[in-house]
């Protein structure tokens, strides 16, 4: 399972970042989340899916 974000719709609320700290995190300059792995680790494709389903901003995208 792949995951990328939304770079127009992202708010930089750091929700995801806080929820799943392993997949996602704050650009540099903070204003953005970023997706750190090429593919999301099998164990946390259900944290990354309730994370998709939180942003306040549907900004992630989940792709199979
Ligand atoms: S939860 Fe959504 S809006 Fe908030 S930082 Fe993550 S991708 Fe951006």
């Amino acid at each position: 399972m792949k995951v990328i974000i939304n770079e127009e719709e992202c708010t930089g609320c750091e929700e995801c970042v806080e929820a799943v700290d392993a997949v996602f995190a704050m650009t540099e300059d903070g204003e953005l989340a970023k997706v750190k792995v090429d593919v999301v680790p099998p164990n946390l494709e259900d944290d990354v899916k309730e994370a998709a389903d939180d942003c306040p901003a549907e900004a992630i995208i989940v792709e199979d």
